[in-house]
């Protein structure tokens, strides 16, 4: 009678997911429209309707009820730890704990405090004005403190903060993870800017009409597993991935017509997310264990499409011959000695998203630790520019000349995102560990990307990583991919980078 009772409420917890699962659809589709689709004017009804879709998601899976069937459901004496159904029940009762610790006038506040932080940060952003955003990053500083006190257990504010982007992560060890990323990047980054003028990107700036690279770019998403049945590449400002379910992801891109770059490796970043997304078990959909497991591993998957195969030299030969295709008059005198160093040329630059492979973490790690400093009041807002500064001084060799390129460029502080930043850079390093795993596993893989075949590595991925959805914890699944410990290891990455540079730009030792 007992195991009955708890059969009976599983499927209908089940079922209650499925719907909750519906609903955070519904509400994709909606801000995936407000990107691709929606005139401007339609912005202001667009927001009533997401917030009433959330109450309603919000009400439908943080419920009484919901907290009632867990406890039913649970104690299923012999369920295996990773089995469907203890998955279902340690994740569901993670994130139904998580939703009911945060009162819903903080949420709400939140809410409307970031939405109009947002505003004002665009604004000042334009007209380069710290202190016309100061005092709104102040409220939401200060709405993000209450959040974080709402998780007690937590070891610190930050460690509160990262936990929903992280789950598991601590400040901790992303400090141990960052002080060891950033003592290898320092002085290989200095050695190539020694030497800087050995690469020249030249053939990759011009006119390069956004149609012809729109083929291009969808050429090489397919190339990488997109497929016109389940997949959808449109234009958008800010690219981004979103998947809904197995069958239907869709990703955007972002064309610069005077620089091919931006949209043909923002398109291959897009589509590893995508991959991981549509990857996960077709029995997980419509459950809270589909999808990604962490903001870092998601990462770790665009980063690998992107840079350790689009940027490699195997898949650098294919991918050319792309170009070439739609850019035969531009790309006549480019052969892969000239075309393969210009994709990998490394300089310290003042915006992060433009930044190249090697630099770009140091623009996380200084964002780290300005975060933490904020978070514990160890800065003052009206001292957080003067901090900024320094460290593009001390970490990248750069003098930053207003607050647009600097403190002012990143949309995260607006919507209240602290602790987001991490996860950028735990992807670079997360990534290195799978591929060499991966490199290993496949002897043919460099011959294989040289032809544009991507299958087997994407079959690899997929088994040992996509498939698993959010099954096990972040860690574990690390752990699973990698064949490890789950810990996170900068070496792989460092090793990685190392040999890239130390062949593009003939550095020796
Ligand atoms: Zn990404």
């Amino acid at each position: 009678m007992v195991a009955h009772r708890m059969t009976v409420a599983l499927d209908a917890l089940q079922t209650r997911l499925g719907e909750v699962s519906d609903l955070e659809s519904v509400a994709s589709g909606l801000g995936w429209d407000q990107q691709v689709m929606m005139p401007p004017g339609g912005a202001a009804l667009r927001a009533e309707a997401m917030a009433t879709l959330e109450t309603l998601t919000h009400e439908r899976f943080a419920s009484d009820e919901v907290g009632r069937l867990l406890d039913e459901a649970a104690a299923e004496p012999d369920a295996p730890e990773d089995s469907f159904a203890a998955s279902l029940l340690r994740v569901t009762r993670r994130d139904w704990d998580k939703a009911r610790r945060v009162p819903g006038e903080l949420k709400a506040e939140l809410a409307r405090t970031t939405a109009i932080a947002y505003e004002a940060w665009a604004e000042a952003r334009r007209r380069s004005d710290w202190e016309a955003f100061k005092p709104h990053l102040g409220k939401v500083l200060e709405l993000r403190r209450r959040y974080a006190e709402c998780f007690p257990e937590a070891a610190c504010a930050y460690d509160a903060l990262l936990d929903d982007f992280e789950p598991g992560m601590t400040s901790v060890e992303v400090s141990r993870v960052f002080a060891q990323l950033r003592e290898g990047l320092v002085p290989l980054i200095a050695a190539v800017a020694r030497v800087a003028d050995r690469v020249d990107d030249s053939p990759l700036h011009g006119d390069f009409p956004v149609e012809r690279q729109e083929r291009l770019v969808r050429r090489a998403a397919e190339g990488l597993g997109f497929d016109s049945h389940s997949w959808r590449l449109d234009p958008t400002v800010h690219p981004f991935a979103t998947g809904y379910g197995t069958q239907d992801v869709r990703i955007t891109t972002r064309y610069e017509p005077g620089f091919l770059p931006a949209a043909l490796f923002g398109t291959l970043h897009e589509t590893g997310h995508g991959l991981y997304e549509s990857g996960s078990d077709p029995s997980l959909e419509r459950t809270p264990l589909a999808g990604g497991v962490s903001l870092g591993l998601h990462e770790s998957q665009s980063r690998l499409w992107e840079n350790f195969v689009g940027r490699g030299r195997p898949f650098s030969g294919w991918l050319l011959e792309q170009i070439r295709h739609e850019f035969p008059r531009e790309f006549a005198e480019v052969d892969i000695d000239r075309y393969y160093p210009a994709v990998n040329r490394v300089a310290p630059s003042l915006i992060r998203v433009e930044a190249d492979e090697a630099t770009y973490s140091l623009h996380v790690i200084i964002r780290f630790e300005l975060e933490q400093d904020m978070l514990e009041g160890r800065v003052s807002l009206d001292d957080l520019p003067e901090a900024w500064n320094a460290k593009y001084a001390e970490y990248l060799g750069l003098e930053v000349p207003d607050a647009a390129q600097g403190i002012l460029q990143d949309v995260h502080w607006s919507g209240g995102a602290i602790g987001y930043f991490p996860t950028y850079a735990l992807g670079n390093v997360m990534a290195g560990q799978i591929w060499d795993v991966a490199r290993a596993a496949l002897p043919d893989l460099d011959h294989d990307l040289s032809n544009g075949e991507t299958r087997h590595l994407r079959g690899w991925l997929t088994e040992r990583l996509y498939r698993h959805g959010r099954t096990r914890t972040p860690r574990e699944t690390l752990a699973h991919a990698t064949g490890g410990t789950g810990e996170l290891d900068p070496g792989p990455y460092l090793a990685y980078l190392r040999e890239k540079l130390g062949a593009v730009y003939g550095l020796s030792g």
